[in-house]
């Protein structure tokens, strides 16, 4: 380390993926200092759309119109896992905080209500969702009615096919239809990429002159679908140029990763925390974490040089296995940075069903951290293992979050839970609240 004093904080999050952004953006909002670490984790691959719980149980496939029933549930049935520790009016705040947040930074998202949407994957299949952007809006209506519909997509754009989507649907969509069209300016370009589409699509021209060419292909169509790339900073103001030009509802159809949404979603996120005045080290890492009496000291690395930091609070935010957070080895799984207990099966024979499709999912999946009811992770001796260190997201045991269809939600919910706690402590030991202090 440089020698220089060590900055202090409130809290400390690490991880940048949904779930440090979120526990980033409610300690700021609450009054906390913060400085999170690390880079955008999954959220690059994600398709903006907010999960919550829309699967229960996982061996079953039971889809759920309402994600506060699932949750109800999920309360009932398995009452360990992370989403039902966390009360139902604390996710509904929780979600409408993040998704205001999101709206501040440009990103609009539909109104939350008390259901589950249906959207269109790239795919062709229907994915059920909480929190769903404004671009994409106009599918759940064209779903649910089934109304006459035009899917376009671009000669060249990589790994979307309008085709394969009709295809797909047909069967219960006979108004359903596609087109494919020369994206303006790229048509000598073989291969074309969503973001560098999105980004021309910001200019006007180039926006006018797509509008012209989907016109005269819409016949009875009463909403179009077209891959999402409305613009990338400003999709509010592309998705709505393309209504007021086509006369239509316009959706947007969440791309394969690295997807636009996923990019806007991380700007957005980005935006939202700067603004709030958290401190950020994008392009650092934790390289130790020592915890003493009441403060914590973090020794960073990155393109940078080291820093050290200390701060009163730390949230573990550092995913699974893609987020770096755990780290398996042929024997088992550990915690990469504190060496925490992961509760994980007893052998590595048990971490995979036989079939790699057992609807049940698979044990490793479930592996992860394990806390106490405040959230903080346990020791070997069964006890928390600091005072002020908690967990959240998908580092923590007993959920499954890709099947069960919970990853924004698990995130979200979870940050919430913990600031609270975090803001709830004893205020009078809070630090300055400003770095440097
Ligand atoms: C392909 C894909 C599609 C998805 N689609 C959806 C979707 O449609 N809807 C939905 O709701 N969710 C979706 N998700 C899930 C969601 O975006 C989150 O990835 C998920 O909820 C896990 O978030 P997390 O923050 O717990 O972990 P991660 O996203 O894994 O983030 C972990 C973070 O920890 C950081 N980190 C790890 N170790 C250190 C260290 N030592 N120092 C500093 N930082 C460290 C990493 O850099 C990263 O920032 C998707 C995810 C993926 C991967």
């Amino acid at each position: 380390m440089s020698g220089e004093a060590a900055q202090r904080y409130d809290v400390a999050v690490i991880g940048a993926g949904m779930a440090g952004m979120a526990a980033a953006l409610f300690a700021a909002e609450r009054g906390l200092s913060c400085i999170q670490i690390g880079s955008g984790g999954g959220i690059l691959f994600a398709s903006a759309l907010l999960d919550l719980l829309a699967v229960h149980p996982v061996a079953e496939h039971r889809l759920w119109q309402s994600p506060f029933d699932a949750l109800a549930a999920l309360a009932r049935e398995q009452p360990g896992h992370p989403l039902a520790r966390v009360d139902a009016a604390s996710i509904r705040t929780a979600f409408e905080t993040f998704v205001a947040a999101l709206n501040s930074a440009g990103l609009a998202y539909a109104p939350l209500g008390e259901r589950n949407s249906h959207v269109i994957t790239s795919i062709g299949t229907v994915k059920s969702s909480y929190g769903v952007p404004l671009t994409m809006v106009a599918a759940v209506q064209a779903l649910q009615q089934r109304l006459p519909c035009l899917l376009v997509d671009f000669r060249g754009l990589r790994e979307f096919s309008a085709r394969q989507i009709v295809e797909t649907l047909a069967g219960d969509w006979p108004d359903l239809r596609h087109q494919r069209i020369d994206f303006p300016g790229f048509e000598a370009v073989p291969e074309l990429y969503a973001a560098h589409l999105a980004r021309a699509l910001e200019d006007r021209e180039t926006r006018e002159r797509t509008i012209a060419l989907i016109q005269p292909l819409l016949g009875d169509a009463r909403v179009v679908g077209v891959p999402a790339l409305l613009g990338l900073g400003r999709s509010s103001e592309v998705h709505a140029a393309f209504e007021a030009g086509l006369g239509v509802g316009v959706f947007e159809i969440p791309t394969m990763p690295t997807s636009v949404p996923g990019l806007r979603l991380l700007g957005a996120l980005e935006a939202a925390v700067s603004a709030r005045g958290v401190t950020r080290r994008q392009r650092s890492s934790v390289r130790t974490l020592t915890l003493d009496g009441s403060t914590a000291t973090l020794e960073l690395e990155g393109l940078t040089g080291g820093e050290c930091i200390k701060a009163r609070a730390v949230v573990l935010a550092t995913g699974r296995f893609s987020g770096r957070g755990l780290t398996a080895d042929r024997q088992s799984v550990r915690e990469s940075i504190l060496g925490l207990p992961v509760q994980q099966p007893a052998t590595r024979e048990g971490w995979h069903e036989r079939d790699f499709l057992d609807p049940a999912g698979h044990a490793i999946n479930r592996a992860g951290v394990v806390t106490d009811d405040a959230w903080r992770p346990l020791a070997a001796s069964g006890k928390p293992a600091w005072e002020n260190l908690y967990a959240i997201g998908s580092i923590l045991a007993e959920q499954d979050w890709m099947r069960e269809k919970c990853g924004s939600g698990l995130a979200i919910a979870t940050a919430w839970a913990v600031v609270d706690v975090i803001a709830g402590s004893d205020p009078q030991s809070r630090m300055s609240g400003k770095p440097g202090g």
